[in-house]
């Protein structure tokens, strides 16, 4: 029977309803977050609105607080579904590596067999606003990553615009939903402002009312002085959070390129002034999703690929030995096969965990004489071990190399 896309997922994700939704590996968090906010309200709605409502009596203003916190409570959860159950931004995985990329070469052992195999060039160059940038192979997703596109380690999908990925709502944060993230945190800093603010007013209404001080009006309120509590050590992270995203949104960054590219002073190419920024983040159309999960599988045929055959044995090989080479000739043409090995050296080579999340976009600032005309294909993986320091840095788990290759081309200029 024909599977559907999401069946067949090889992402981490985990999908309800048929695949019509799609959620991160911890999604478990959700439910933990929905009761972050679900629960101040209502102990809110319940102790202190209800009661503030009364001293308002005739008039609508205490109703008005009520509808408020809850209709503010909505929109918090409508944002928090977009941001968590909707496709990110994954790019599609390849089935092969791009073909038109690979190169074909032949390895000399010690003893002057020469084997055939299959490689890939790591990286390339691509031109964004007239700048060279560096993109990488993705060797699980088997794809050049789009600019400012990286490799969740935690979903295991290559997400555009990558953010980070956040544990709280369980999804990665990327181009499709980076907005409704944004506005999440946001609109949970003013609900916060405003539970403090409505449980401070009625500590103030019963202070009024029985002429006492402020620690008997706690007293008889202590709801109000716990969510008051609650709300503003909240703040300090959502107003925090709100505040980091205002200043990312302003110069055109993301968290990981913040993290990665903060101490390298580089220009930011992205970065097409404050106002333009947040047009762009707020004001552009969305990007469809590229994944359709409910699709059927088209199931491809096996695929087989034809080399030259350069190899050539020792002119004394007997016919049968010269067999048994082509036999293994053939198994190393096994695509599959090379491309797992050129994997694994490449692992071994780095000396890192063998789950891809390396992710390298270098920046290069190319001098305006000297632009780079057009998309070319860089050295294959062995050069970047030469070019310079190799540095990790952690973010939200996954770990990151960078090469430092952005020196030379300064030098150039
Ligand atoms: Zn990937
Ligand atoms: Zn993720």
């Amino acid at each position: 029977m024909a599977r559907r896309v999401y069946e067949a997922w090889k992402g981490s994700n985990k999908f309800l309803f048929g695949g019509r939704l799609i959620l991160g590996p911890d999604a478990w968090s959700l439910p933990f977050t929905l009761l972050l906010i679900i629960t101040p309200v209502s102990l809110f709605s319940v102790f202190v609105a209800t009661n503030l409502r009364h001293e308002f009596l005739p008039s609508n203003a205490g109703n008005a607080i009520l509808v408020v916190a809850i209709l503010f409570t909505l929109l918090v959860l409508i944002l928090l579904f977009l941001t968590s159950a909707r496709d990110p931004g994954i790019v599609p995985r390849n089935s092969h590596p791009p073909e038109e990329e690979l190169c074909y070469d032949t390895t000399v052992s010690s003893d002057g067999r020469q084997t055939p195999t299959v490689q890939i060039p790591r990286t390339k160059e691509v031109i964004v606003y007239g700048v060279s940038v560096r993109v990488k192979y993705c060797d699980t997703c088997m794809l050049y990553r789009p600019p400012r596109c990286s490799h969740c380690s935690i979903c295991n999908n290559c997400v555009e615009r990558f953010d980070h990925h956040c544990p709280w709502v369980g999804q990665c944060i990327g181009v499709r939903n980076y907005r409704f993230f944004f506005m999440f945190v946001a609109s949970a800093s003013l609900l916060c402002i405003y539970v403090f603010s409505m449980s401070a007013l009625y500590i103030k209404v019963l202070m009024d009312n029985h002429q006492g001080t402020v620690w008997r009006a706690m007293r008889e309120s202590p709801w109000s002085v716990m969510l008051m509590i609650y709300c503003f050590i909240s703040l300090w992270f959502v107003g925090g959070l709100t505040g980091f995203h205002l200043y990312l949104i302003s110069t055109n960054q993301t968290t990981y390129e913040n993290f990665r590219y903060r101490s390298d002073n580089r220009i930011n190419v992205y970065n097409r002034g404050c106002s333009n920024n947040f047009l762009e983040i707020f004001c552009s159309k969305g990007k469809p999703s590229r994944n359709n999960f409910r699709a059927f599988v088209k199931e491809e045929p096996p695929r087989s690929v034809t080399l030259p055959t350069t190899w050539e044995g020792p002119e004394e090989a007997e016919e049968e030995n010269r067999e048994e080479r082509r036999q293994k000739v053939e198994d190393d043409l096994d695509i599959d096969e090379d491309i797992m090995k050129l994997q694994q050296r490449s692992n071994a080579e780095e000396g890192s965990n063998p789950v891809d999340h390396k992710v390298d976009i270098d920046q290069m600032r190319v001098g305006s004489n000297e632009r780079a005309p057009t998309i070319r294909s860089e050295a294959r993986h062995g050069n970047w071990g030469t070019r310079g320091n190799a540095q990790e840095d952690v973010i939200a788990g996954s770990s990151v190399r960078e090469s430092r290759s952005y020196a030379a081309a300064e030098e150039g200029r």
